[in-house]
C-alpha cells in the first residue's frame, strides 16, 4: 500500500506551525511515498487587503522555491509535489487558469472554505463553521458545484466540510451530498477523506467529518475517494491513528480509494 498526502499546509499561511523541510522530515520518518504541499493560495486581492488565514502574494515565489529546493534535496528519499489549495471565485479564475500553466504548480486542490472571498461585502465567515440552516447548505452546495464544473482541480478537499458544526445529518445533508456525489462522479473527479476532521470534531463533539453518511452516498454514486491530512503541523503526518481509521472506514463502506494523484 503506498503512503501519501498531497493536502499540506505551511507557516505562510498564518494557522500552520512547522518549518518546510519539517514536514518533509515527518513524511520521511512516517514512511510516505509521496508528498504534496498545497498551501492556501494568496487570492490576487486588489485593494491591498491582506487576508488573516493565507500567505500574502508576496510570500508566494518563496513558497514555490522553497518546496521546489526540497524537491530536489530529498529526491531520492520521497517525491515531493508542488500544489495549492484553492477556493472557486469567478472573479479570480483567469487569473488561476494563468497561474496553474506556470508549469511549476502541478496541482489544484478544490477547498470550499466559502463562496465569496475574504475582502468580499458578502463574505460570511468560513463554511463549517456557519452552516446552520438549509439555505447555508444550499448555498455550500451551489458553491461545490461550480468549482467541480470548472475543472480545474485534481480532487475536491473534504467535500463533506458542510458538517463541520451542521448538528445532524439530516434529509437536506443527504439531498446535497446526493447532489455533490453525482457531479463528481459526472466529472471524474476525487473526493478527499480528510482526516484532520477526526480530532477537531472528537475535540468539540461534533459528528462532523469525515461524514461516515457522505461516504455511503459516495459509494451509491460509485465515486472515488483519496486520503488527505490537510495538514498545519508537521507532527500531523507521524501520526498514524487517524490514518488507520480513515482507512478503516473506507474498507468498511466499500468505496474505492486512489493512493496515487495523476496530474
Ligand atoms: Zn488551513
Ligand atoms: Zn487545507
Amino acid at each position: 500500500m503506498m503512503k501519501t498526502n498531497y493536502h499540506t499546509h505551511t507557516i505562510r499561511c498564518k494557522h500552520a506551525v512547522g518549518a518546510d523541510e519539517s514536514y518533509v522530515k515527518s513524511a520521511i520518518l512516517a514512511g510516505f511515498d509521496e508528498l504534496g504541499f498545497s498551501d492556501h493560495v494568496p487570492w490576487p486581492f486588489e485593494d491591498g487587503f491582506t487576508s488573516k488565514i493565507r500567505m500574502t502574494m508576496g510570500q508566494y515565489r518563496d513558497y514555490v522555491d522553497s518546496i521546489l529546493l526540497l524537491k530536489e534535496k530529498y529526491r531520492d528519499k520521497i517525491r515531493i509535489c508542488l500544489g495549492l489549495e484553492c477556493e472557486y471565485f469567478e472573479e479570480y479564475k483567469d487569473w488561476l487558469i494563468e497561474l496553474k500553466k506556470s508549469d511549476e504548480i502541478e496541482y489544484l486542490i478544490f477547498g470550499n472554505h466559502f463562496a465569496y472571498p475574504e475582502n468580499s461585502s458578502y463574505y460570511e465567515g468560513y463554511y463549517g463553521e456557519c452552516i446552520k440552516t438549509t439555505e447555508d447548505l444550499e448555498k455550500y452546495k451551489n458553491a461545490t458545484l461550480k468549482g467541480i464544473e470548472s475543472g480545474l482541480f485534481a480532487y475536491v478537499a473534504h467535500p463533506d466540510l458542510f458538517m463541520r458544526c451542521y448538528p445532524e445529518f439530516d434529509s437536506y445533508c443527504e439531498k446535497i451530498s446526493e447532489e455533490i456525489c453525482k457531479k463528481a462522479k459526472e466529472k471524474n473527479i476525487l473526493l478527499e477523506y480528510n482526516i484532520s476532521g477526526f480530532p477537531y470534531c472528537e475535540k468539540r463533539g461534533y459528528i462532523g467529518y469525515p461524514a461516515k453518511k457522505f461516504w455511503e452516498i459516495a459509494k451509491e454514486y460509485d465515486c472515488k475517494c483519496i486520503i488527505g491530512y490537510d495538514a498545519h503541523d508537521n507532527h500531523d503526518l507521524e501520526q498514524e491513528i487517524y490514518w488507520n481509521k480513515g482507512i478503516k472506514m473506507i474498507e468498511e463502506i466499500g468505496i474505492q480509494r486512489v493512493e496515487r494523484l495523476s496530474f
